[in-house]
């Protein structure tokens, strides 16, 4: 069940959100507090879906400041003009009573909503909210970290098997992926946000999105769950690939963002759950440590951008390695040649690393010279130490190296005019920058004015994606849907 909060703030406009999100809805529920003098019998109904009504008080985290009396006096309108349920909160005490008296019309969800995740004892309150006649309880809360979807999975899991229709929510956008796993964990329903209107919770995502880029509603217990790790997310792209191409090759799975802050509480709780993970920004060298096993790939890196469950064992390896040095392959073969990289970090160290795994000699220059030379170090401990050497871009004439890498950040959005090396150094190369966003940096535009062959981090990005998603799902990604999803995606910044 999608349940689609109406929100307004006027009937007029509720009505509209009603109209929209009327094909992505199994059910409405209407905000009787966030809809000012709300004309119930016109929205009712509007809805050709069952109808939830809900009149949240200020002391719940709703915005009505009336009477209780009157409240309820809404909720009983509600239910004679033809709202299928209610929503009543657990500690509206006789209120909820006089409404579950009444039998089974309307049914009766009662709620429980805490304003803060500290100290939240799942046994407590499910026992507390099971202690009710309700048809359904529902119980939410503020997450301030992916982990803490935890208490989402031990909720359900009381419910289901107490055969109980419960929905647990984890708000907020560290919470989100509870919201599209709801089938998944074991939830009745989830709650969207409507199409064009006010969310009536933090993180609700839009029905359109749940259902067609989540595909929420189709979800069982045996679908797969992926996901991003890593923080902060922001617009994550990998969301919108790995979903259509689940989507494409009719995988039953899922892809999910999870912004985490407490990784070891994470790798503990939720990543039980997980059948795989894409790693990012700031965790790719911290989860080492929470695997069972890594490739020697990875190891060598020191850095893992992807994991994958195998029976009980989450294994570790990187495919920005490959990604990078695949797209620099198509314009020319690395084996025997000179590569200088620009930059010390992360993407430096796995293009380093793989780079010279291919044959080629390495040149490293950075901003902070001391994080290169403590890269070039590192690299030589794993017996790189012919090919790999430091450098100061200030002394480079340009016939030190045949292709050149940017693995700085510098040319990225919004920087975009900035480049990390002189124009002089790019005569007649070969140009690869890390940077996809834009598609074509400063470095690259002066680099084709110097008559060099360009590739651009988009072709990595895509590289390492497809190469993910293979091995998610031993599938073969279908390419050209991967480079229209990116190409839309970058455009649209
Ligand atoms: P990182 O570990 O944070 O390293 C950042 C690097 O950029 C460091 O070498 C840093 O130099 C340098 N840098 C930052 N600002 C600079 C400035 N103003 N001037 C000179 N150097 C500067 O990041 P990362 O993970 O390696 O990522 C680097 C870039 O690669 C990012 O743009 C990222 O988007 C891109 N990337 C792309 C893909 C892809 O699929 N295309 C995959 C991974 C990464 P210092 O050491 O002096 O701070």
């Amino acid at each position: 069940m999608i349940i689609v909060s109406v929100t307004g703030p006027t009937t007029r406009r509720a009505l509209d959100q009603i109209a929209e999100s009327s094909r992505f809805a199994d059910l409405f529920e209407l905000r009787l507090d966030l809809i000012s003098h709300p004309d119930m019998a016109r929205l009712i109904r509007a809805t050709t879906k069952p109808c939830v009504a809900t009149c949240r008080p200020v002391w719940e985290g709703g915005e009505f400041r009336g009477p209780e009396r009157k409240r309820i006096e809404i909720l009983k309108e509600a239910a004679v003009k033809g709202a299928r349920y209610v929503d009543l909160e657990l500690e509206a005490g006789a209120a909820a009573d006089e409404f579950l008296r009444l039998g089974n019309r309307p049914k009766v969800i009662i709620s429980r909503h805490l304003s803060s995740c500290r100290g939240i004892n799942v046994p407590h309150v499910y026992a507390a909210l099971h202690a009710t006649r309700a048809e359904i309880i529902k119980f939410a809360f503020p997450a301030t970290d992916s982990y803490q979807i935890r208490h989402v999975i031990d909720f359900l899991e009381r419910a289901r098997s107490d055969r109980r229709k419960a929905i647990a929510i984890a708000m907020g956008e560290y919470g989100q992926a509870s919201r599209v796993l709801y089938r998944k964990l074991g939830g009745w329903a989830t709650y969207a946000a409507p199409e064009n209107g006010r969310a009536a919770a933090s993180g609700q995502i839009p029905a359109s999105e749940l259902k067609g880029l989540y595909r929420a509603d189709r979800l069982t217990g045996r679908t797969r769950v992926f996901g991003v790790v890593g923080n902060p997310l922001g617009q994550s792209k990998g969301v919108y690939i790995h979903n259509a191409l689940m989507k494409l090759s009719s995988q039953d799975a899922v892809y999910c963002k999870f912004p985490v802050c407490n990784l070891a509480a994470f790798m503990r709780y939720v990543a039980p759950v997980l059948s795989g993970c894409s790693v990012t920004i700031p965790y790719k060298e911290k989860i080492l440590k929470y695997l069972d096993e890594a490739d020697s790939i990875a190891r060598g890196i020191g850095a893992v951008n992807t994991v994958v469950r195998r029976g009980r064992r989450l294994k570790g390896t990187n495919t920005d390695a490959a990604g990078a040095l695949d797209a620099i392959e198509r314009v020319m073969k690395v084996r025997g040649k000179r590569i200088l990289i620009v930059g010390a970090g992360g993407a430096a160290r796995a293009i380093a690393y793989e780079s010279v795994r291919r044959g080629a000699s390495v040149l490293i220059a950075n901003r902070t010279a001391l994080r290169a030379r403590k890269l070039v170090r590192e690299l030589h401990t794993h017996a790189l130490d012919s090919n790999v050497r430091y450098a100061a871009v200030g002394d480079l004439t340009g016939n030190e190296f045949e292709i050149l890498v940017n693995a700085t950040s510098v040319g990225m959005i919004p920087h975009v005019h900035l480049s990390p090396v002189p124009k002089v150094l790019l005569t007649e190369k070969v140009v690869f920058d890390a940077v996809y966003n834009p598609p074509v940096t400063q470095l690259l535009k002066d680099a084709v004015r110097a008559g060099a062959q360009i590739i651009s981090g988009k072709e990595m990005y895509l590289n390492q994606a497809a190469l993910q998603f293979e091995l998610y799902t031993g599938k073969v990604p279908d390419r050209r849907l991967m480079r229209r999803i990116l190409t839309r995606m970058l455009t649209s910044h």
